[in-house]
């Protein structure tokens, strides 16, 4: 069974939004907040792209030459002029109300990567891998996902993932999160080598909660042998309960169990969810049809938009 580490989390916040995404296959809606997060994880994608491009070609240079310096040479890493470029090229203007609040979040985008630039322009350096997939064998179970970033220190691999939105959970809700602890077991498998530090890189330095926060908050941690053996335990215990629920989904009809949490008023199916949703099951019968059909007409969209580009690009050349 395949299953990706997002869909895992959707199961553990809930496993009736799980049945939604993942087995009824209802869409989602275009949201500023994802909108914004996948544009701000692009421009630093292809920055760091650059930065490896750029190292590499000053290091085979150096390579290729006669020098008889045993130390590598340094390489100019790119302006933050380029950050920001790579902001502009990935900005995605999906699910913004208006053309105010798109610009408001375009500015916001801007000074965030602005900051983080500040805070890491000493120490630029080509990652080991940028937004590497993974796909591993884990108990049966065929297990994805994507790392934003792996970097190589002098102590170990360093996991990073990004964190664009404002809610900054607290430490022990950062500790019992499987997303890292995911990620570690994946790139033991992938590099062989066990990381050293998992890193959550909250890039919003203007946190509602805490105004006067400055600088973009960096939480690491590593985990010890007993750590991740109860990471797998606590994986396949989910995986486990996933298969049986599909089992019984397929076998008895039976629904997934909604449990209401802390995310429900972002959850794009609390309108036809049976925990949260005051309409009638006539009522929440059109809305499902309604997201199919949202679907549909999505796929329609994106086949035209395609067949367009193609033409275009036909009729240019
Ligand atoms: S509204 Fe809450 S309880 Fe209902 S499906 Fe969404 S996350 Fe689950």
């Amino acid at each position: 069974m395949k299953l990706s580490y997002s869909s895992v989390s959707t199961y553990r916040n809930c496993p009736r939004s799980y049945q939604f995404s993942y087995i009824e296959w209802l869409p989602t809606l275009p949201k500023p907040a994802l909108s914004f997060g996948q544009s701000i994880h692009a421009a630093l994608a292809d920055f760091y792209r650059e930065i490896k491009e750029l190292e590499e070609k000053v290091n085979s240079s150096y390579h290729n030459s006669s020098s008889n310096t045993l130390s590598l040479p340094l390489f100019t890493p790119p302006s933050a002029k380029r950050l920001l470029h790579y902001f502009w090229l990935n900005w995605s203007s999906d699910g913004y109300h208006d053309k105010e609040e798109e610009k408001e979040k375009y500015l916001e985008g801007k000074k965030i990567l602005q900051v983080y630039y500040e805070e890491n322009k000493n120490s630029f350096k080509a990652p080991l891998a940028i937004e590497e997939r993974f796909e591993i064998q884990f108990d049966g179970f065929l297990l994805t996902g994507v790392i934003d970033r792996v970097d190589e220190t002098p102590e170990g691999l360093e996991i990073i993932d990004y964190k664009t939105g404002q809610f900054v959970p607290d430490e022990k809700e950062l500790r019992a999160d499987l997303q890292l602890p995911i990620y570690h077991l994946a790139a033991e498998k992938k590099w062989n080598s066990r990381p050293h530090r998992l890193t959550l890189y909250f890039l919003n330095p203007f946190n509602k909660k805490n105004p006067d926060e400055k600088h973009h908050r960096r939480y690491s941690f590593s985990l010890e042998d007993d750590e991740v053996k109860k990471v797998e335990e606590t994986l396949y215990e989910t995986l486990k309960s996933i298969e049986k629920d599909l089992k019984d989904k397929k076998e008895k009809g039976k629904d997934l169990e909604a449990r209401p949490n802390k995310f429900c008023n972002w959850c794009d199916f609390k309108i036809i969810c049976p925990e949260k949703s005051d309409k009638s099951q006539v009522e929440i019968d059109e809305i499902f049809a309604k997201f199919k059909k949202y679907k549909a007409l999505k796929k329609e969209r994106e086949k035209i938009e395609n067949e367009l580009r193609k033409l275009e690009k036909d009729l240019s050349s």
